[in-house]
């Protein structure tokens, strides 16, 4: 592009001036002379008021055109509205100036304008929700990755200290490896429910349906509790059907169950009992789990089952927890097409009932 040679350089109705980015005209065509008075700076020919926006103009000036409206001053001190637009030609900007004759014109050029703010308010939009998705995958793996990188270890922790439980201790002894599997499975339980609420929040909540018997995954559940229970001194009793079958996945099921048994011995007083029923309804499979703990206050009850919440009688007296596990039994739950719903008394206990459809 040669600049104000040729078709610009003779325009009748295109003012043409090539500036440096402070607006100073280095060279102008006749038109611009025309048009306005001065050839000094761009900022001279357009209403003081609007220096602003052509000092911008200046600033975004780029490869591509860029273009404003504003008004430029003729000699006479009459204002003609014009479309002015920049570019960067060389170490210099290259600002054409267009008098836009009718209303419709002018009206035109606003909507462009509008158009070219919305425009790049999208691609902005587009540019943050790309890098957010881009955190939240790096978040997801970095996630995934740290707790399949904990639970390795944590597995050995739990299988030597529940071997060193068999062996012949004194009491002393037995009540620390009683602890270290106890901490250690609470550990695992929660890298657990990390790991169930990244799957849940990424979509890729699947299920792995085989025919199962409920009552055998409640016993295992029952007995991988036990340890805690023991060091917490309750009781768990179990009841009910002899075998109920149901086509679920059994790995999802032992998270449920251990959730709401290990919640049931977690939130319990020394001396609490925790009873499990597990009854085939003909249609459906249900599983209780009651405990005589410190319950839950009735208005919080509907947030039970919400990511994150903890109720105020856990918090009160100093419980840990993360509270994930029982929104992702529901989910879990519902992934059968079943449910999962709470009962609770504050000072008295609570009854979690899962129904799980036979499939
Ligand atoms: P957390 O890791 O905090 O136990 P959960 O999602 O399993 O998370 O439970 C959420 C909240 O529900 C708990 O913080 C506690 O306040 C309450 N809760 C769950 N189970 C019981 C229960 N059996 N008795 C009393 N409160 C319970």
């Amino acid at each position: 592009m040669a600049p104000l040679n040729g078709f610009l350089a003779e325009s009748d109705s295109i003012a043409a001036a090539l500036v440096e980015s402070d607006g100073t005209i280095v060279e102008a065509n006749e038109a611009l002379g025309r048009l306005a008075g001065s050839t000094l700076s761009i900022h001279e020919v357009v209403v003081p008021a609007q220096g602003a926006i052509v000092t911008d103009l200046l600033a975004k000036a780029g490869p591509s055109w860029h273009s404003v409206q504003a008004g430029l001053v003729r000699q006479s001190g009459d204002i003609v509205d014009c479309k002015i637009w920049a570019v960067v030609h060389r170490e210099r900007i290259l600002v054409l100036a267009e008098p836009l004759r009718t209303p419709g014109e002018k009206l035109n050029a606003l909507l462009l304008e509008l158009n070219d703010d919305l425009l790049k308010a999208r691609r902005e939009l587009g540019a943050t929700n790309r890098r957010l998705r881009e955190l939240d995958e790096l978040k997801n793996m970095f996630l995934a990755s740290a707790t399949h990188d904990l639970k390795t270890p944590l597995t050995s922790i739990l299988g030597y200290a529940e071997m060193l439980g068999e062996e012949e201790l004194s009491d002393e002894a037995r009540r620390m490896a009683l602890t270290i599997e106890n901490s250690a499975h609470r550990v695992l339980m929660m890298i657990n429910d990390l790991l169930g609420a990244a799957s849940i929040m990424t979509g890729e909540l699947t299920l792995d349906r085989r025919p199962t018997d409920l009552v055998a995954v409640v016993k295992d559940a029952v007995e991988g509790i036990q340890p805690a229970a023991r060091a917490g001194q309750v009781t768990i009793t179990r009841s009910g059907a002899e075998s109920a079958k149901a086509r679920v996945d059994e790995r999802r099921v032992l998270q449920i169950l251990d959730n709401l048994l290990s919640n049931a011995v977690k939130y319990c007083p020394h001396g609490g009992l925790v009873t499990v029923t597990c009854q085939d309804q003909g249609h459906a499979v249900a599983i209780t789990v009651t405990d005589t703990g410190i319950g839950i206050p009735a208005a919080e009850q509907q947030q039970l089952f919400g990511r994150y919440f903890r109720a105020s009688t856990a918090v009160g007296v100093g419980i840990e927890g993360t509270g994930l596990g029982l929104a992702n039994a529901r989910a879990f739950a519902e992934a059968h097409g079943g449910s999962l719903t709470c009962t609770s008394e504050p000072g008295v206990g609570s009854t979690f009932t899962l129904v799980l459809p036979h499939g």
